[in-house]
């Protein structure tokens, strides 16, 4: 039987919901689902990769199996206020970690996917970096064994900083980065770690959009007292995208739209879900972030670049 990725995140989905204080609204958006029922285009060397780095990620549904546990696990306020050393501590974890940027905010009803909740009206939010030279051949399965690798790196994250926090007498679920009870890339935007690409990633300053997110929700009230967000500093990658267009452009499934679309006559997408499901799944995809300027380039000679260029505006052909 085909292995089902659905299956596999909605004991977590099930568990947050069982636990939630904030659900999500009327007008939350739908939850997209992983596409089913798409067979890898594996050939003879890929399968020997594949095999070869196995113990990369073997422990990826592990990691899932920690996540319901802790949720489960989460008994709720008891600590609101987080002190200095206890933040430090946290910090250095997560460095540990291997979590590059992080930033945190408040969630709203009409943030979640509908039929989702969260325990906690805070999240979060976590950036760990992919192997960039893993995507240099996209399509290929190195991507797909790296996308799987860190998967379980930034879902392990996510666990044992809810963990810490636990231990430290706070309320704190952990949400995986497989299987989020709301938008990742929006949720990056919300913390101030990164701005939404025209390929529906968030690029971060550190890592373009070559990462992946997962999530710790929590009800420390004092978040911002150590977290400074600096939301305004990257949207001019916005401008930026509006003259490039490269992922669009290179996309072998075509899902990138040239400008948002609201599929469901409400709320607005910029890529084609499914197609980008089916072309990642089939080809070991990645090509959007190996064809972005963040991916190879340092953030702040792009900018500086750009800054100079402002005003030309001309999408490159
Ligand atoms: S991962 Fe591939 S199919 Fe999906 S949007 Fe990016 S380039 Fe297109
Ligand atoms: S490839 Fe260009 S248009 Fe696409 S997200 Fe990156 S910067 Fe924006």
């Amino acid at each position: 039987m085909p292995l089902s990725l659905n299956k596999i995140v909605k004991p977590q989905s099930i568990a947050l919901n069982a636990k939630a204080a904030i659900f999500s609204s009327e007008i939350s958006p739908t939850k997209r689902l992983y596409v089913e029922g798409v067979r890898p285009n594996f050939d003879r060397s890929d399968r020997r990769y594949l095999v070869k780095n196995i113990g990369k990620i073997y422990r990826l549904p592990f990691t899932l199996y920690q996540t319901v546990h802790l949720i489960k696990n989460d008994r709720g306020v008891k600590n609101s206020k987080i002190t200095k050393e206890v933040f430090q501590r946290m910090e250095q974890l997560l460095k540990a970690l291997g979590v590059d940027e992080y930033g945190f905010f408040e969630v709203h009803s009409e943030q979640l996917f509908r039929g989702c909740g969260i325990p906690h009206r805070y999240a979060l939010v976590f950036s760990s970096a992919m192997n960039k030279e893993a995507f240099k051949n996209a399509p290929s399965i190195e991507c797909q064994v790296e996308v799987a690798k860190i998967y379980a790196k930034t879902g392990n994250a996510a666990n044992k900083v809810a963990e810490f926090l636990q231990e430290n007498g706070f309320g704190a679920s952990p949400n995986h980065s497989m299987g989020g009870q709301l938008d990742y890339s929006q949720a990056a935007k919300e913390a101030g770690i990164g701005v939404i690409g025209r390929h529906s990633m968030a690029i971060t300053r550190k890592n373009g959009p070559c990462h992946r997110i997962s999530v710790v929700y929590t009800d420390i009230e004092n978040l911002s007292d150590y977290i400074i967000s600096n939301k305004n500093e990257l949207e001019w990658i916005m401008d930026f995208c509006k003259t490039c267009g490269k992922c669009i452009r290179k996309c072998p499934t075509e899902a990138i739209f040239q400008a948002p679309l609201a599929l469901d006559g409400q709320h607005p997408t910029r890529i084609d879900y499914e197609k980008c499901c089916q072309g990642f799944i089939k080809y070991g995809c990645g090509v959007c972030i190996k064809e972005c300027p963040f991916t190879a380039g340092n953030y702040e000679k792009l900018r500086g670049s750009f800054k100079k260029s402002e005003g030309c505006g001309n999408e490159k052909k």
